[in-house]
């Protein structure tokens, strides 16, 4: 039986944060001055002082100016939004990542909403939201697009060429992750079908799709048989399972040993999705400083 094609979006990642790191060195050598990424992490969450830790360090080998800003987890909401008002207004930060999720004292969206919307390399804030939610077939991504949604569709354009009338089915509505990806490929000019835990036989959907994109958030939940034969699959699911001995390990939300002799293309968990994120908020803040210079926007890989 032939087996699917991995996606190796750790590979891809790299080339992708290669090429981010070659655009920085040309804008500074033609305006002289670096893009600046600006996270802020409030309370001690260990995961996100991981992932804050390592958007800094990436940033920096990419040569960008890193600023790493660390909140105690008392911190009020008033104060946050005032952090967030002095780096809207800082000429050196082209992009600002507040790392969620943040304490229940605060209010996540007005934090997010404070974000000046063309520093929001994150892509959540409602300016930004409706400006993919509008974006007409084939338009330039002129603004800020979350990541992971970008990662996705940067992938599926590498292993597919053009997407044009494909048939799309998107497991999973949230707004961090389904629905931007669904906007994504209509930009695209696929055929798109949502669904979510109310969707009728959700199999028989899965199975008209030429291009299954997963994110729920629940381990092998997506089987081998809900899968067209041929079919490109991107599994963004990442769900820590119990090994045998005791210990713990990643699994996507698709059932990888079952897929990978259906689908003729399919992201591995880890490896797959994953590494795009963080690459693609370099290449956000990137594109985002281009564009304080007035640069021109190239969308090389999306
Ligand atoms: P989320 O906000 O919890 O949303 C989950 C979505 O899945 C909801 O729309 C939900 O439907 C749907 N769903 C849940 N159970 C379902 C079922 N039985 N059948 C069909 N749909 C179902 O999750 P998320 O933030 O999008 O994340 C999804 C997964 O992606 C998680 O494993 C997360 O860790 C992973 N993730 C990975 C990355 C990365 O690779 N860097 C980034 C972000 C997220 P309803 O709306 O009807 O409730």
């Amino acid at each position: 039986m032939a087996e699917a094609k991995l996606i190796d979006g750790k590979a891809f990642a790299l080339g992708l944060r290669a090429r981010v790191g070659k655009g920085v060195d040309d804008l500074v050598a033609k305006s002289g001055f670096k893009p600046g990424l600006a996270t802020v992490l409030v309370g001690e969450d260990p995961a996100s002082q991981v992932y804050v830790k390592s958007k800094g360090r990436v940033a920096a080998e990419l040569g960008m100016a890193s600023f790493d800003h660390r909140l105690p987890t008392a911190t009020t909401e008033a104060d946050l939004l005032h952090l967030i008002t002095a780096l809207n207004h800082d000429r050196g930060v082209h992009g600002i990542l507040v790392q969620l999720p943040l304490p229940k004292h605060i209010h996540t969206e007005r934090v997010l909403r404070a974000i000046h919307p063309d520093k929001d390399v994150d892509g959540f804030h409602p300016m930004n939201v409706g400006r993919l939610g509008s974006i007409g077939p084939g338009l330039p991504l002129d603004f800020p697009v979350p990541c992971t949604p970008l990662g996705c569709s940067m992938l599926l354009t590498d292993v597919l060429g053009s997407l044009s009338g494909k048939n799309a089915v998107v497991v999973g509505r949230s707004t961090l992750v389904g629905r931007p990806v669904a906007q994504l490929l209509l930009r695209a000019d696929c055929t798109v079908t949502m669904t979510h835990s109310r969707t009728r036989d959700l199999p028989a959907v899965c199975r008209a799709a030429d291009i299954l994109v997963v994110a729920i958030g629940k381990p092998a939940f997506v089987r081998g048989d809900w899968i067209k034969p041929g079919a490109t699959v991107i599994d963004v699911g990442i769900n820590r399972i119990p090994r045998d001995d005791g210990r713990t390990r990643l699994v996507g939300d698709v059932a990888f040993e079952e897929a990978r002799y259906v689908a003729g293309h399919l992201t591995p968990v880890p490896g797959g999705v994953g590494p795009m994120t963080v690459a693609c908020l370099m290449y956000n803040t990137l594109q985002e400083a281009r564009r304080r210079v007035g640069m021109t926007f190239t969308a090389t890989s999306d």
